[in-house]
């Protein structure tokens, strides 16, 4: 097998129109800065003509590469699958609408190459969208930064450089194509930076992905810092909270009945335990605590029972191979 420079990887849903102008471009610029490159076109289940397309584009240039699935699975499945088949030493990925211009790769393959990044992430500095996705977008990006501690401006664009090694070891799926610096930092691959980029209104089609976007993107990182957080040690998270919540519960039950038995001792009016708030209080936050630890329980079965064969990346050993 030949040795590959860049693969670029294309997810593409109904985006029939723009394909022809996209690899055009795109060997154009491999070939004025003679790169060996592949592109890979993974069709998510359109339901145009694209795939038409792509069998016809790979048909006129040989490092055209088309893949098709049987139905609409997302942006993070065909990233995944594009993944799976890169050979390139650097790996572009790209949005199919002619947002992105392939007159950055150059730039990009030389900061993997060159400078040793593991990722470089494109800034839409100067953006084509409407403000509906603008300002949310803005959020987004300083939630992402705050909780990830990664400094980008611009985690969803769809423009981004990796080695090669760095997506063989992510697993992209749900959607979370959005936080694929995170996957990757939390892997070990901190080398991250950006680089802003040329950013174009879309062309051709319509946007693929509505305002619930925004709602879903959120919820996805709230699981993504718990799971990689919590992931090897739910106990820690559900058994802190359970122990806190049983032993706040357990002392007021003593002092509920410390003081009926004081006031009885020292012939006080006395009134109902059933009748006092903090009764009900101690209850819930018993019941809470012992359902907290038995989840964490549960929890940590299963994480002993899910430690996936690859996990802990080895890069080097003294053997010889
Ligand atoms: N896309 C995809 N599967 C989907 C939705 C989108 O492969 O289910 C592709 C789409 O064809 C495009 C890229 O993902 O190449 C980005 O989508 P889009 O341009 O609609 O997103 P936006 O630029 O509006 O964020
Ligand atoms: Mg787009």
């Amino acid at each position: 097998m030949a040795k590959l420079d860049i693969s670029v990887v294309v997810p593409l849903y109904n985006e029939e129109e723009s394909l022809p102008e996209l690899c055009a471009w795109i060997g154009r610029v491999m070939d004025e800065n003679g790169y060996k490159y592949e592109v890979i076109l993974v069709d998510d289940g359109s339901t145009d003509t694209s795939w038409d397309v792509v069998k016809e584009l790979s048909e006129e240039n040989e490092n055209v590469k088309g893949v098709k699935f049987n139905r609409n699975y997302g942006k993070s499945a065909a990233l995944h699958t594009g993944f799976a088949k890169v050979k390139g030493d650097v790996v572009i990925t790209m949005d199919a609408d002619l947002q992105d211009s392939p007159d950055e790769i150059p730039e990009l393959y030389d900061m993997i190459m060159k400078d040793g990044y593991d990722l470089v992430s494109g800034w839409k500095k100067k953006r084509y969208d409407p403000v509906s996705k603008t300002i949310p977008s803005k959020f987004f990006n300083r939630v992402t930064q705050y909780m990830s501690g990664i400094k980008l401006h611009d985690f969803n664009c769809g423009l981004k450089a990796y080695k090669r090694i760095v997506v063989k070891h992510i697993s992209v799926h749900g959607e979370m194509h959005r936080y694929i610096p995170v996957l990757a930092k939390w892997r070990g691959f901190d080398k991250i930076t950006e680089k802003v980029v040329e950013h174009r209104a879309r062309k051709y089609g319509v946007t693929k992905f509505g305002l619930e976007r925004f709602i879903n993107g959120f919820l996805d990182l709230l699981s993504l810092t718990f799971v990689t957080r919590f992931r090897k040690k739910p106990m820690h998270f559900f058994g802190t909270f359970g122990t806190l919540s049983f032993f706040i519960g357990l002392l007021i039950t003593l002092f509920v009945i410390g003081e009926k038995l004081y006031k009885l001792a020292s012939g006080l009016p006395l009134r109902e335990i059933t009748e006092q708030p903090l009764f009900y209080i101690a209850l819930v936050l018993l019941v809470i605590g012992t359902q907290l630890f038995l989840t964490g329980f549960v929890a940590e079965m299963i994480s002993m029972n899910s430690h996936k064969k690859d996990d802990y990346l080895v890069i080097e050993t003294t053997e010889e191979s």
